[in-house]
């Protein structure tokens, strides 16, 4: 029997047309997906939603909540197998590492996207839909957390990132790898991820902010951020996770006014720690109240202190969740 896959369009290049006269990239009056729909009617039984027509640098932390209630709220009405959500790769990771954060239902969760607009020579998007509808109506694909599936690859949305501004490969997963493949004949997974976690949300308004540390960098836009009254800073460290001694008492004042900071690398590999000793070095960071993170990059640190935040300002609190 045919499963039942819900798929959602958010926008995104794999939505949008490339103007044939000026080469400009955009969404149109419709979206070029909900023509080939037909497409994936032999793969399952495929409900269509259109929730927005966004490129995703529009997206919001907002949207992403609005995709998760969707996701919830037709789960309600009517129980399905599996999940595809369309969207722009820009921001893409970060709507897939949300939804794994905050969705628990028991269906494959599967987030694709495309480099090349729907008319363009070697449009990979209708292809990637394809791929994701054949993941999210494998029972294999259940229980792995979101999923992001592009060019025949299945990787999880914690360790996935966009690595290249154009190519069709464009996302990986520095250190780990995809988790599986998708082949003509099926879809093989070759490692399970080890560890989940979820946390309930009620609202996004927690506003958190990133910024990446540099060599020279002084204390002056975190005192800034101090008096935006942020609720939360992430910052992309020096290697292990340090940062320059300009930057200590700034770091300070924000812990001093109860706004935490997360520590990730700017490296894209490896884990912040706490190794260094010197002035601005990760032992002194941690020592003043610094929470490093478990190998996130920068970007999905952030939507975990929002997530995190909308359940507790407790600093041990917030520590422990993200040595998850
Ligand atoms: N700028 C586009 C977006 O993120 C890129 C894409 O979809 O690939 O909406």
């Amino acid at each position: 029997m045919k499963k039942n896959v819900l798929v959602i369009h958010t926008g995104g290049t794999i939505s949008m047309m490339e103007d044939k006269d000026t080469g400009a990239v955009t969404p149109g009056k419709e979206n070029p997906l909900s023509v080939q729909t037909s497409m994936v009617s032999s793969l399952a039984e495929v409900q269509v939603i259109e929730a927005f027509h966004l490129p995703s640098p529009h997206i919001t932390t907002e949207h992403m909540h609005r995709i998760k209630r969707l996701i919830e709220e037709e789960y309600d009405k009517r129980p399905f197998d599996g999940v595809v959500i369309t969207h722009g790769t820009d921001t893409l990771e970060e709507t897939a590492y949300f939804l794994d954060l905050t969705i628990t239902l028991p269906v494959s969760i599967v987030v694709t996207g495309a480099m090349r607009s729907s008319n363009e020579i070697g449009a990979d998007g209708l292809y990637n839909l394809i791929s994701s509808v054949r993941v999210a109506a494998e029972p294999q694909s259940n229980n792995k957390g979101v999923l992001v599936v592009l060019n025949d690859e299945i990787h999880s949305a914690k360790n996935v990132t966009k690595t290249h501004t154009s190519n069709v490969s464009t996302f990986q997963s520095p250190q780990y790898g995809p988790i599986g493949i998708v082949t003509k004949r099926g879809i093989l997974y070759h490692h399970q991820p080890t560890s989940s976690e979820s946390y309930k949300v009620c609202d996004v308004t927690k506003r958190v902010t990133l910024i990446k540390a540099y060599a020279g960098m002084d204390s002056s836009l975190l005192y800034a951020i101090k008096e935006l009254q942020y609720d939360g800073v992430v910052i992309e460290a020096l290697g292990q996770g340090n940062l320059p001694p300009e930057a200590v008492p700034g770091v300070c004042g924000l812990l001093d006014h109860n706004i935490p900071v997360v520590l990730v690398s700017r490296c894209f590999n490896g884990i912040a720690q706490d190794v260094y000793g010197y002035a601005g070095g990760g032992k002194q960071l941690k020592e003043k109240g610094v929470i490093f993170s478990n190998g996130l990059n920068g970007q999905k640190a952030r939507i975990k202190l929002m997530v995190a935040l909308s359940q507790t300002t407790n600093f041990q609190e917030l520590e422990r969740i993200f040595k998850n």
